[in-house]
């Protein structure tokens, strides 16, 4: 085995692949990001970054941090610029008046930080565009560790290519994940929540024109029986992102696709017994548009990491949106990874990189299985489903710890752990 520099393989370029190719790239490790697509594209509308995900893109990178400042929105009034959501009822509402009561707001220290997904793929990229980091229409189809101690790559163009380690950020349908856990294994698999959503971007103008400009400009969670909205602005606030959950007894029809086609009527009728605003906000969302299945990890991967090959975002740990930070942490594990692999103990030697893939879950394994069970739940609190129903001061109380344990870690501290936690498995191989 070598003991020159090592060189990983990321296999996808999503938020996750993205964040910490940069991550690597920034820190002078070698990186090779290997894409299926013919190009990095990001798919849905809009994705909002929380506080512990902020301060994780400027440890990736501060490049990551201005790419992300360059398109953040936030809500619009300054009065709201601390309120993460607004949380009303989307059932009620005084026909007469039009006015809609807050049940409650939730604040946090960054407010609402809204992005068009592609806007922000589109600064990244700029990071590292000059620098072939990149292979595209690359889909990995097999790997397999050889006797010299290598990654052997195959790829269904009928390329190969070799690196020291592999790390999958592959998303949810991860051929790593496969890999790690054994095919026959439950958590090698992804599985429907019995949520789906419809996505939508509205111009800001007709949203105002027919909301009013608070409950547009600003982000609101509109909660509901069996059903809940959200919205909140993108584009400088030029535009209305907005996401439209239903809950189903019913299975989704075909699990290869993420998404399948529908019309906008559908999405008025999954949505009949809403007030006037939801419902308006839904008939100015175009036409044909997509039904989005809310697929999740359900079984716990037993370790993210296996000898050199770990997964990385929604690979080891796909999560429902409920909380909103999936993508945040997947670039929380970016910041973590990056500060272990750039560490000088991690050398290439025999062992070392294993030790790193270790530290790594030992990180990040409680932290982000914390995210997939809490968000299932979260999504039913939105809906007065479960034993909480519509006590409206329980569902805050939850939020609000919920939110903290997400918002209020401190990510720099995490990664002096993993870093500590590295050192330790160093340790067991000198
Ligand atoms: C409706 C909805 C709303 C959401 N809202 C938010 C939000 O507000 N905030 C938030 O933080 N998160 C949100 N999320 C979650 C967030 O979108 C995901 O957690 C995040 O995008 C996952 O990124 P990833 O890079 O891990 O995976 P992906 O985005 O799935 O990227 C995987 C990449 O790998 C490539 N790939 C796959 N297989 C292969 C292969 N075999 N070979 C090579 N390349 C491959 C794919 O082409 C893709 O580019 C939301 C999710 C949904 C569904």
């Amino acid at each position: 085995m070598s003991s020159q520099k090592p060189t990983y393989a990321i296999i996808g370029g999503g938020i996750a692949g993205l964040t910490l190719g940069i991550a690597l790239n920034k820190r002078n490790i070698n990186v090779v990001i290997y894409e299926a697509a013919a190009h990095f594209g990001e798919i849905g509308a809009g994705v909002a970054f929380t506080a512990n995900a902020i301060e994780a893109m400027k440890i990736c990178d501060p490049g990551v941090y201005e790419a992300f400042q360059h398109v953040a929105t936030h809500n619009q009034w300054e009065s709201k610029k601390n309120v993460w959501f607004d949380f009303l009822d989307g059932m009620k509402m005084d026909q007469d008046s039009g006015h809609q009561e807050d049940l409650f707001s939730i604040s946090s220290p960054v407010g609402m930080n809204g992005v068009h997904r592609a806007a922000f793929l589109d600064e990244m990229v700029k990071l590292v565009e000059d620098q072939h980091l990149a292979h595209f229409g690359k889909r990995l189809i097999d790997c397999e560790e050889t006797e010299d101690g290598k990654i052997l790559m195959k790829f269904k163009d009928g390329t190969t290519a070799t690196a020291d380690a592999l790390i999958g950020c592959d998303g949810i349908k991860s051929v790593i994940r496969h890999k790690i856990a054994g095919s026959d294994s439950p958590a090698a698999e992804y599985v429907y929540t019995h949520k789906y959503a419809y996505r939508g971007l509205i111009d800001m103008d007709d949203a105002v024109a027919a909301i009013g400009e608070e409950r547009a400009k600003n982000a609101v969670m509109w909660l509901g029986t069996g059903r809940h909205v959200l919205t909140f602005p993108v584009n400088k606030g030029a535009t209305m992102n907005l996401v439209a959950f239903c809950t189903t007894e019913k299975d989704w029809p075909d699990y290869t696709k993420s998404t399948l086609p529908a019309h906008r009527e559908e999405a008025l009728k999954d949505f009949e017994g809403f007030g006037p605003n939801v419902m308006k906000l839904l008939e100015m969302v175009k036409p044909e548009l997509d039904i989005w299945g809310i697929f999740n990890l359900e079984h716990e991967l037993e370790a993210y990491n296996k000898g050199k090959f770990v997964v990385v975002g929604d690979a080891g740990h796909a999560t429902s949106p409920h909380h909103g930070s999936g993508a945040g942490f997947c670039i929380e594990d970016a910041a973590i990874m990056a500060t272990i692999l750039a560490d000088p103990s991690v050398t290439g030697s025999p062992g070392t990189i294993e030790a790193a893939f270790e530290a790594y879950n030992t990180e990040r394994k409680v932290r982000t299985q914390w995210l997939v069970q809490h968000s299932r739940r979260q999504g039913n609190l939105y809906e007065y489903l479960g034993e909480v129903g519509r006590d409206f001061n329980k569902i805050e109380q939850e939020i609000t710890a919920n939110n903290f344990y997400i918002e209020g870690t401190d990510v720099h501290g995490l990664c002096s752990k993993a870093i500590e936690t590295l050192q330790q498995e160093i340790r067991k191989i000198n």
